[in-house]
């Protein structure tokens, strides 16, 4: 009897043992992204570390609340998340911890990553969008849409589209020129851009490409992935769009396009944190950054890693100046934003 039971004690250890070991190799990720190449992007991971990933898709509003109902038993390592005023809110949240990575600290600048404290930095933006200009040649002059500001002058009456103000692609960027121009010279702004509008803001930013094509519009507002998308369409229709009208990069002579990231961090109760670091860090390599931005037609952002995307190359994506403000800062100033919006009557 004796030997059977130190035997099976024996066995329940070691099988204790190798479920440990198995749950050493874990990370759950929580992610708002779900392009087809970000399947590649983890496979990479799980064949460089043995770490398998388990992933929960949402998009970002569905994972904040799944966090912050799970709250300490959460068994989320790493969450992705699209948008720096998103990441920025589920941080105010507390659902992230700080992390110290000198990996990430070489390999990422410090203006797409939240603000570092004595414990470290909690979200890392791992590739970016730009806020581009769409325009109609025929009706609108390149000379009068160079900059986000001109986009408020009396000129453009009646030609300006946008998707919702308070959308945060919008809102991100608003933030921005605000900052730029100062509170009541940034009011004055938006006041302007609700004057200029062809109709009331709706849709996203494929539809305001397309209302500048179809001459509803003059101008309008769109991240610069979605001009990339359309550029590699094979739908006649969305050829035919983007025959019609004209992008700009804007403020290039000024402050640089506005920048928007997708980026990712530690979740607060991360069971797995030395998987998740490893993932980060993992994410700013060069060939993880090829996966995860070209995948939905962004930029990369680790240091030495240049775009292969041809469409980026059509539009001038991989050599821009990009708008380098602090987006810590901005989504700090977004409520205040937000209120201005309000009182201007930008829906
Ligand atoms: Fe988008």
């Amino acid at each position: 009897m004796k030997p059977f039971a130190t035997r099976s004690i024996a066995l329940a250890a070691a099988l204790l043992a190798l479920s440990a070991q198995a749950q050493d190799k874990v990370l759950n990720l929580y992610s708002a992204r779900h392009y087809q190449t970000d399947e590649n992007l983890y496979e990479g991971f799980t064949k460089a570390t043995g770490i398998k990933i388990n992933r929960v898709d949402g998009d970002d509003a569905g994972i904040v609340n799944r966090l912050r109902a799970e709250g300490a038993s959460s068994p989320a390592d790493v969450v992705l998340l699209v948008d720096a005023a998103r990441l920025a809110l589920a941080d105010n949240m507390g659902l992230f911890q700080p992390i110290k990575s000198k990996v990430l600290d070489d390999a990422i600048p410090a203006h797409l990553r939240a603000q570092p404290t004595a414990d470290g930095v909690t979200w890392t933006g791992f590739s970016t969008r730009a806020r581009l200009v769409v325009y109609d040649p025929l009706r609108v002059k390149a000379a009068d849409v160079a900059t986000y500001e001109q986009l408020a002058d009396p000129r453009l009456k009646g030609l300006l589209c946008t998707r919702s103000g308070s959308h945060p692609y919008n809102l991100s960027l608003f933030t921005t020129v605000v900052e730029r121009l100062g509170d009541a010279q940034g009011e004055t702004w938006l006041k302007g851009l609700v004057a200029n509008m062809a109709r009331d803001p709706k849709g996203g930013d494929t539809d305001q490409i397309k209302a500048v094509a179809s001459g509803e519009c003059g101008v309008a507002l769109t991240n610069s992935y979605y001009v990339a998308r359309l550029l590699k369409s094979s739908q006649p229709d969305d050829r035919t769009a983007m025959e019609r009208v004209r992008v700009v990069f804007p403020n290039q002579g000024t402050s640089g396009t506005h920048v928007n990231i997708a980026g990712a961090a530690v979740a607060k109760h991360a069971k797995n944190r030395d998987n998740a670091v490893a993932f980060m860090e993992y994410l700013s390599s060069a060939s993880a950054q090829g996966y995860f931005a070209e995948g939905n037609n962004e930029f990369p952002v680790a240091k030495g890693v240049k775009s292969n995307n041809p469409a980026i190359k059509a539009m001038g994506g991989d050599h821009f100046k990009g708008d380098n403000i602090s987006l810590t800062v901005v989504a700090k100033n977004l409520p205040k934003v937000q209120q201005m919006l309000d009182r201007v009557g930008y829906k």
